[in-house]
């Protein structure tokens, strides 16, 4: 059969340890053989990111925002131990997941990939749920006190048009622990815009929940931004039948639990970090949850959410063969090739991505499936754990076939 040709490359961040080995196994058995690659390609391997002083990781994601759509391979964000593990490091290099997002101004929605043999924990939930999570601010870029004297704070915003505003925090008695938190409006409404954009792309419904009756100002802020940003996509969301639901948090998680699934729930940064963890735990495995960073203008970057699962690189580096779940990351190469298809109008490519979704959830539901996957089975369903090698051999012969 011919190879499915491609007009416009992707761009392709190459990574760490077992992901980058998992990666090379994924090209040559699942794509290579069905399609005319093209890419643009960067090494985001640690050691490339010291030699570059972390440069090909800017140009990476500039690339990104020029081609519209990348998949990328898990990375090391170095700590205090990668620094002495690799004595070559000339500095703790800042994670390249960060970088990326600044460059792109993205958010990140995360859903996990759903089989018939693994039943979420949540018995009612029959479809994904999708956590959009805002990744600017709030907690996250807090200033925070901690004093030991009566006393009482203030704060004070300065304008730079010498305007000035001051606001009794609180005057306390005793000891006490404070904390300043911000967010930017520019921020929120990028969050909002790409929260809609990608209700469109993928054509579910969005719920956004705050904290707006205690944090009336702040939370507050979030909900109307939202509605005033939801107007420029309401004639979109009307004709394909979405709706935008804004609730409180509370109120939220309660509907959660309840809902069968199906939809977006867009979080403010906490909400979205404690919620995405208890989601994908509920949903089955890391393992098996998919990531993509997507910008207001609907540009696409798509990864697994594990990290380079550095355990089982280690028993690799003996010789060992490992179990290792490749699925969220062949799942962020069809949904590159899916979305490049889309952009591109090529459907072959778009049917392509499709086709090896379908093999590799065949093989799974065939039983044949990595170590981690075998102990979360429904009782009586029959499986059997097998190298990453051997799985990725069954879902090639399966998508060999479904191709004729
Ligand atoms: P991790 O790589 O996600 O792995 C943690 C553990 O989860 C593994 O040891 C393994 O458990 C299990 N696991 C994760 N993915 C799996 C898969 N595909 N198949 C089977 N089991 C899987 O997290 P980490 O060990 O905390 O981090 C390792 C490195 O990844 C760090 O340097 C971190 O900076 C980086 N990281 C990168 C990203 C990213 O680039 N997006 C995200 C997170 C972390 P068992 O060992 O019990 O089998
Ligand atoms: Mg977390």
């Amino acid at each position: 059969m011919e190879k499915i040709q491609m007009t416009t490359p992707l761009v392709e961040m190459d990574g760490d340890e077992m992901t980058r080995i998992l990666w090379q196994m994924i090209k040559e058995k699942l794509i290579l053989p069905f399609v005319e690659l093209k890419t643009a390609y960067y090494d985001l391997g640690l050691l490339h990111r010291n030699e570059t002083r972390d440069q090909v990781t800017v140009d990476a994601a500039n690339a990104t925002r020029k081609y519209g759509v990348a998949v990328k391979c898990a990375t090391i964000t170095p700590n205090k131990q990668r620094m002495e593990e690799y004595p070559q490091l000339t500095e703790m290099w800042k994670s390249p997941n960060g970088t990326i997002r600044s460059i792109l101004d993205g958010t990140v929605f995360r859903t996990p990939i759903c089989i018939d043999a693994i039943q979420p924990v949540v018995k009612n939930w029959k479809k994904p749920i999708t956590i959009a999570r805002h990744a600017y601010g709030d907690v996250y870029k807090a200033v925070d006190l901690r004093t030991s004297v009566p006393g009482e704070c203030t704060m004070t915003f300065r304008g730079e048009d010498g305007s000035e505003e001051t606001l009794l925090v609180q005057k306390v008695d005793g000891a006490a622990v404070w904390q300043g938190a911000h967010n930017k409006e520019s921020s929120i409404r990028s969050f909002a815009r790409a929260c809609f954009q990608y209700a469109i792309d993928t054509k579910q419904d969005l719920w956004f929940s705050t904290k707006d009756t205690i944090a009336k100002v702040y939370d507050g802020a979030f909900k109307e931004i939202f509605e005033e940003e939801f107007e420029a996509y309401k004639p979109k969301f009307e004709a394909l039948g979405l709706t935008y639901f804004y609730t409180l948090i509370d109120d939220a998680v309660a509907r959660v639990i309840r809902s069968e699934g199906g939809y977006i729930w867009a979080c403010k940064n906490y909400d979205g970090d404690v919620m995405s963890d208890m989601v994908s735990t509920a949903f089955g495995s890391l393992a098996m949850m998919t990531s993509v960073l997507v910008s207001p203008d609907g540009t696409m970057e798509f990864e697994a959410a594990h990290g380079t699962v550095t355990r089982h690189y280690y028993r690799h580096l003996k010789g060992e063969q490992t179990s290792t779940n490749p699925m969220a990351t062949i799942f962020a190469w069809s949904g590159a090739l899916r979305r490049r298809g889309e952009l591109d109008g090529l459907t072959n490519l778009s049917q392509f991505a499709a086709q090896l979704e379908q093999a590799c959830l065949d093989t799974l539901n065939a039983g044949v499936m990595t170590k981690d996957l075998v102990g979360l089975v429904k009782p009586g369903f029959q499986a059997q754990a097998v190298t990453t090698e051997a799985f990725l051999a069954a879902a090639a012969e399966r998508l060999a076939a479904i191709r004729g």
